[in-house]
């Protein structure tokens, strides 16, 4: 989708047409391919997506140019296919292999234009077929099991990964979504030209008062665009470059909760996407480092009755649902055993049946943090992966997987 345009008249705010057309094309936007993860509804709906008789297959696939070249991604899908099918068992194998022959066929067909990486959730018993794109490469895997598999998406969509960076001035504003990376301009406003207005009618001791008041409208009516665009894309941060009395005036119309978010940067007017995104680097690399570090100290600070430590406390806090936040090192990876019954997760297997609820049907795990982080999405707990090095090392007794307690 092209950036829309937008007018700004003198002494206007936005009116409520100019409002409803914005609400209108924000919405519309998170609808796209590219975008869908731009809403973490669609992430808790996936996460509660589950299949009990036919498995949901997760398929993800990395589409760097090379592989787009002359269908290279076709080989690395069949031998990832491969692999599935003869570790599946032969009842299951014949619908896998359907699911996968289509998500093929699917690919054939047409190639995501934009993305690194494409992703599929598929269960044909419960006609669930959803295709993500995503501007950043992901590891290829199959998985198939009871619930789709969402730790790569998880660990990318991590709070903080999606802001509205505006690049203000008082002729033309520029409105953009950064998202895992990427910038994508998604408003041009056209604003006042002042030059024009000042005719040799208004008295020279006019024109100051006249110049200063067309900026504070035209930051207004900006400062209500921002709001409305963060509220329905749900960005963190609202990132700044501007001139300083436009800054000033336009954090000035903010509302209190969103000054807080805001964080000023410098890149020309006229920059490109990706000239903004190399200025957002080292600044998004501080959010990510300030947002970890955020979340630590609330372990560091929590008393000791509200603490989970360590892998098995905390997933049989999970079960209990008595997590409020997750806390993972990112590089942490482990298989473990569910209870089919009662959904307990167990990082060595109990021998003698779940110890919880007695059933004998546990089954493997290939990866506990993504069970663990579904199991916190469905009781409404946060979730935060450490990714970098200083939080990593951070940790200390909370790695690799800790949690904060509701009660
Ligand atoms: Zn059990």
């Amino acid at each position: 989708m092209n950036s829309l345009t937008v007018s700004l008249g003198v002494h206007r705010p936005l009116t409520p047409e100019m409002r409803d057309r914005i609400l209108e094309t924000t919405r519309a936007r998170m609808e796209e391919p590219a975008y869908r993860l731009l809403s973490p509804a669609h992430l808790r709906g996936l996460a509660r997506l589950e299949s009990r008789d036919d498995p949901i297959i997760s398929v993800y696939l990395c589409l760097t140019p090379e592989r787009r070249a002359a269908s290279g991604w076709q080989s690395v899908l069949s031998s990832l296919a491969h692999e599935t099918l003869l570790k599946s068992d032969e009842a299951a194998s014949e619908t896998i292999r359907r699911q996968l022959d289509r998500i093929e066929a699917a690919l054939n067909e047409q190639l995501p234009e934009l993305g690194r990486s494409v992703v599929f959730f598929v269960c044909e018993r419960l006609g669930i077929w959803g295709q993500i794109t995503l501007p950043i490469a992901l590891a290829d895997r199959i998985h198939v099991g009871p619930r789709p598999y969402i730790r790569p998406l998880l660990r990318c969509w991590g709070e903080g990964d999606r802001n509205l960076v505006a690049l203000l001035s008082q002729e033309r504003s520029r409105f953009f979504v950064q998202h895992l990376g990427q910038v994508e301009e998604i408003y041009r406003i056209k604003g006042q030209r002042i030059r024009g207005m000042l005719t040799d009618r208004v008295p020279r001791d006019r024109r100051d008062v006249l110049a200063t008041q067309v900026l504070k409208d035209e930051a207004r009516a900006l400062a209500q665009m921002a709001e409305i665009i963060m509220r329905e894309l749900e960005t963190s941060h609202l990132l700044v470059a501007a001139p300083p009395d436009m800054y000033a005036a336009f954090v000035e119309n903010l509302s209190k909760a969103l000054v807080e978010r805001v964080q000023a940067f410098a890149v020309d007017i006229h920059a490109s996407p990706h000239e903004i995104g190399e200025a957002l680097g080292p600044l998004r690399e501080k959010l990510r480092r300030d947002r970890e570090g955020a979340v630590l100290q609330e372990f560091e600070q929590a008393t000791f009755e509200k603490l989970a430590i360590g892998v098995q406390e905390t997933l049989d806090c999970l079960r209990e649902g008595r997590v409020a936040a997750l806390v993972v090192d990112d590089r942490f990876a482990a298989p473990g055993e569910q209870c089919a019954e009662c959904k307990a997760l167990f990082q060595e297997a109990p021998g003698d049946g779940c110890p919880v609820c007695k059933s004998r049907g546990l089954q493997n795990v290939d990866d506990l943090v993504d069970a663990a982080a579904q199991q916190a999405l469905d009781s409404a707990a946060r979730v935060a992966f450490m990714r970098h090095p200083e939080t990593q090392a951070r940790l200390g007794k909370f790695a690799p997987m800790s949690a904060l307690l509701r009660y």
